[in-house]
């Protein structure tokens, strides 16, 4: 009987670690605020689905997603409420992923990114102009903003995967048509099929 204790004692150790284990591994790859994703993840998908992609010779895009006039959110309302904004944000983002493989993460502050394996340009684009509507749909009161309401700006860019080309070039183009989204006034889609710093 003393045996069968023993073992059994053993037996809910091990399933005590299991879950710890899976507890431990799910914080390491979620954003704490926002429970989406984080930049760890994000990475960590990123390079997985490129080689993906070069082996396949498969398109890959990136989209990037920042939230506009956003310092004068949290000056209006406060870090607090500024929090809270960001959680909806990535619900309303989140909601509009349907693919499978697609991934979206917190990139960092007030910026998100997504990657699409097997997405063109203009299907890239099309999963962005659905994500601005979320997030303008949400109607969240921004006195701040020209609107009256938080919305964001969004940048995409796509490629033929091959060994010459890094995935952090998608990134950065990406990140350039999303500054160009911002310099065009906010809450728009800009994309871009070069990936040449200009
Ligand atoms: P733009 O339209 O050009 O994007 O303007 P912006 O104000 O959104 O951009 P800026 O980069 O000047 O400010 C980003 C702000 O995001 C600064 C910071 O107060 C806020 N922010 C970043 N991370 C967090 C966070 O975790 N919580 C809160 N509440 N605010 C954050
Ligand atoms: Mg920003
Ligand atoms: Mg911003």
């Amino acid at each position: 009987l003393a045996k069968v204790r023993a073992m059994l004692r053993i037996v809910a150790l091990q399933q005590d670690i299991h879950e710890a284990h899976r507890q431990l591994k799910e914080l390491s790859t979620l954003d704490g605020l926002t429970g989406i994703p984080n930049r760890r993840h994000f990475d960590e998908v990123l390079d997985r689905e490129w080689r993906r992609a070069m082996r396949q010779g498969d398109e890959l895009a990136i989209l990037m997603c920042d939230i506009d006039f956003f310092k004068l959110y949290n000056d209006t309302f406060g870090h607090q409420a500024g929090d809270e904004c960001l959680c909806k944000v990535a619900q309303a983002l989140t909601s509009t992923m349907d693919r499978g493989g697609d991934l979206l993460a917190r990139y960092g502050g007030e910026e998100f990114v997504a990657v699409l394996p097997g997405t063109s340009l203009s299907g890239a684009s099309h999963v962005a102009a659905q994500m601005r509507k979320a997030v303008n749909d949400l109607a969240l009161e921004h006195p701040g903003s020209p609107v009256g309401h938080v919305t964001a700006s969004f940048g995409v860019a796509s490629a033929v995967a091959m060994p010459e080309t890094n995935p952090q070039d998608i990134v950065g183009a990406a990140d350039r048509a999303l500054y160009k989204a911002k310099n065009a006034g906010r809450n728009r889609v800009f994309q871009t099929s070069s990936l040449d710093p200009e």
